[in-house]
């Protein structure tokens, strides 16, 4: 399929690289590709970035029948614009798809739509120390109709945002609250999926431990509320006694690009890594014990973020003093080393734009 581009005629002035924050910007253009039953995926488009003109019946506001993505483009320090494992996320596109009865997007395509909307919005790649360009695409379902049932017309979209350094200040471990009440997805829901209506059930829940002084939930599993399932949007790792053990995906927890990585790497490292369940009295015992050494979430946007304290029903425990640790420091310097081109690839990783 052909993508055909219209460049804007009026380019925005670029935001303050130092300014950047994170999604509060956007570049110029945008892809999009519309579907239904007669053509398939077609129409696909390089466009100016602009509001996109919606029924309000659609299907997707009323029903949440969409799914979305994130990766980032690197400036790389050997010049190339890099991507990190595109393929991973476009393997869990297609899964999500599958769950959510969104038709699938041919997977090869879908890497060529990203690459050529980054090589459109190429200057807008930040330079600097920590910064990218966020990949945001997604999928809404566009019938306008009310009608409980997949829809038949899709939009697929993808825009770009200038993202800044997630960790300008330093790296500081954040204090993470064990929700006991509210869960996230349950085995044979959405958990596994990325779609917006996980978010949207985890709201409430974030909300509560920012009133308690805490910067985000660590999820239990739905059904016993015993195991550790993921911290915010984030996977979630910790080292008891020289062991790097992360939930097992079992359809609850998203399949993070990120702890993927984290695996293999810290396998590389001579670590030993299980993907287990693991039961929050268990992280617990072992603080108690003197045995949790570390624990840290994992995700594109902050690549590690260490925990530096845990609170379950008043029960406070401080990691590593409440800094970040020695494998967590190590894992995400090799990471970002790799996504930035500045370390070498021994996985082969990154894919040049
Ligand atoms: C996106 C996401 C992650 C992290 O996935 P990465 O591919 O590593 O960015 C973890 N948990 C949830 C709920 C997510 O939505």
């Amino acid at each position: 399929m052909n993508i055909t581009i219209t460049r804007t005629s009026s380019p925005k002035s670029k935001p303050n690289p130092e300014e950047l924050g994170f999604g509060k910007y956007f570049t110029d253009h945008m892809f999009l590709m519309n579907y239904d039953r007669e053509h398939g995926w077609h129409d696909a488009r390089i466009v100016p970035f602009e509001n996109l003109s919606l029924s309000p019946a659609c299907a997707v506001f009323h029903y949440a029948q969409e799914m979305f993505e994130g990766l980032k483009a690197y400036k790389g320090a050997n010049g190339k614009n890099l991507l990190f494992r595109p393929q991973k996320n476009i393997e869990r596109m297609s899964n999500t798809n599958e769950r959510l009865c969104i038709p699938p997007v041919d997977p090869d395509f879908a890497l060529e739509a990203i690459k050529a909307l980054v090589n459109v919005d190429v200057d807008w790649i930040p330079e600097g120390e920590g910064k990218s360009l966020y990949i945001r695409p997604f999928i809404i379902a566009t019938d306008p109709f009310l009608g409980v049932h997949p829809s038949a017309t899709y939009l697929f979209c993808i825009i770009l945002s200038p993202v800044g350094a997630y960790y300008a200040e330093g790296i500081n471990p954040v204090k993470i609250y064990v929700e006991d009440e509210y869960v996230r997805a349950v085995k044979g829901g959405m958990g596994f999926a990325k779609t917006g209506g996980n978010y949207a059930a985890s709201l409430r829940a974030q909300q509560k431990a920012e009133e308690y002084g805490y910067s985000q939930v660590l999820w239990l599993d739905g059904i016993e509320h015993k195991y550790v399932d993921e911290v915010g949007a984030m996977n979630v790792f910790f080292l008891i006694d020289g062991e790097l053990i992360t939930p097992k995906l079992e359809g609850n927890i998203l399949p993070g690009v990120t702890r993927d990585s984290v695996i293999e790497l810290a396998k590389s490292f001579g670590v030993r890594v299980s993907e287990r369940r693991l039961a929050i009295a268990e992280v617990f015992d072992a603080a108690r014990n003197g045995k949790l050494d570390e624990a840290f979430g994992s995700g594109t946007a902050a690549v590690i973020s260490p925990i530096g304290e845990l609170n379950m029903d008043g029960e406070k425990v401080v990691i590593n003093g409440g800094k970040i640790g020695a494998l967590s420091q190590r894992l995400y310097d090799t990471l970002t080393g790799i996504q930035w081109g500045k370390v070498s690839d021994p996985f082969g990783w990154s894919v040049t734009v």
